[in-house]
Protein backbone atom coordinates (compact mmCIF):
# COMPACT_ATOMS: atom_id res chain seq x y z
CA UNK A 1 0.00 0.00 0.00
CA UNK A 2 1.69 3.51 -1.06
CA UNK A 3 0.40 6.87 -1.27
CA UNK A 4 1.03 9.21 -3.59
CA UNK A 5 0.73 12.47 -4.77
CA UNK A 6 -1.44 12.31 -7.90
CA UNK A 7 -2.10 15.99 -9.86
CA UNK A 8 -1.38 19.03 -8.22
CA UNK A 9 -3.34 19.03 -4.65
CA UNK A 10 -5.07 15.43 -5.09
CA UNK A 11 -3.55 12.93 -3.12
CA UNK A 12 -4.31 9.39 -4.07
CA UNK A 13 -4.56 6.23 -1.78
CA UNK A 14 -4.00 2.96 -3.95
CA UNK A 15 -5.56 -0.15 -2.18
CA UNK A 16 -5.98 -3.37 -4.14
CA UNK A 17 -5.32 -1.59 -7.11
CA UNK A 18 -8.52 1.16 -6.52
CA UNK A 19 -7.60 4.21 -6.26
CA UNK A 20 -9.02 6.50 -3.35
CA UNK A 21 -9.39 10.14 -2.81
CA UNK A 22 -8.88 12.32 0.14
CA UNK A 23 -12.66 13.78 1.26
CA UNK A 24 -11.66 17.65 2.00
CA UNK A 25 -8.58 17.42 4.71
CA UNK A 26 -11.06 14.65 6.77
CA UNK A 27 -9.76 10.87 7.14
CA UNK A 28 -12.46 9.74 4.96
CA UNK A 29 -11.05 8.80 1.39
CA UNK A 30 -13.38 7.72 -1.23
CA UNK A 31 -13.18 6.07 -4.15
CA UNK A 32 -12.16 7.60 -7.27
CA UNK A 33 -15.05 6.45 -8.85
CA UNK A 34 -17.06 7.81 -6.44
CA UNK A 35 -19.23 10.20 -8.82
CA UNK A 36 -19.87 7.13 -10.54
CA UNK A 37 -21.62 5.74 -7.35
CA UNK A 38 -19.10 3.41 -6.23
CA UNK A 39 -19.50 3.46 -2.25
CA UNK A 40 -16.46 2.26 -1.36
CA UNK A 41 -14.57 4.00 1.07
CA UNK A 42 -11.67 3.77 4.17
CA UNK A 43 -10.36 5.69 6.42
CA UNK A 44 -6.86 6.83 7.40
CA UNK A 45 -6.07 7.91 10.16
CA UNK A 46 -3.00 10.56 10.89
CA UNK A 47 -0.83 7.32 12.36
CA UNK A 48 -1.13 6.01 8.71
CA UNK A 49 -3.47 3.23 10.10
CA UNK A 50 -6.12 2.72 7.73
CA UNK A 51 -9.41 0.76 7.99
CA UNK A 52 -11.46 -0.33 5.48
CA UNK A 53 -15.14 0.61 5.82
CA UNK A 54 -16.38 -0.23 2.74
CA UNK A 55 -14.34 -2.22 -0.01
CA UNK A 56 -17.41 -3.46 -2.26
CA UNK A 57 -16.90 -1.79 -5.79
CA UNK A 58 -19.79 -1.37 -8.07
CA UNK A 59 -16.77 -1.56 -11.23
CA UNK A 60 -13.31 -3.38 -11.84
CA UNK A 61 -9.98 -1.72 -11.00
CA UNK A 62 -8.68 0.82 -12.42
CA UNK A 63 -5.10 -0.10 -14.72
CA UNK A 64 -2.76 2.91 -13.84
CA UNK A 65 1.09 3.51 -14.83
CA UNK A 66 3.20 5.53 -12.55
CA UNK A 67 5.59 8.09 -14.36
CA UNK A 68 7.63 10.57 -11.96
CA UNK A 69 5.42 9.62 -8.55
CA UNK A 70 2.20 10.13 -10.52
CA UNK A 71 -0.52 8.46 -11.25
CA UNK A 72 -1.87 8.40 -15.04
CA UNK A 73 -5.25 6.21 -15.48
CA UNK A 74 -4.58 4.00 -18.32
ZN1 LIG B 1 -14.85 1.95 -6.46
Amino acid sequence: MTTKRGNRKTNLLMINGFTYSQDHNTCTWKCSSAYKGCRSKVRKLPDGTVYEVNIEHNHPAPEYYVKDGIYFKV
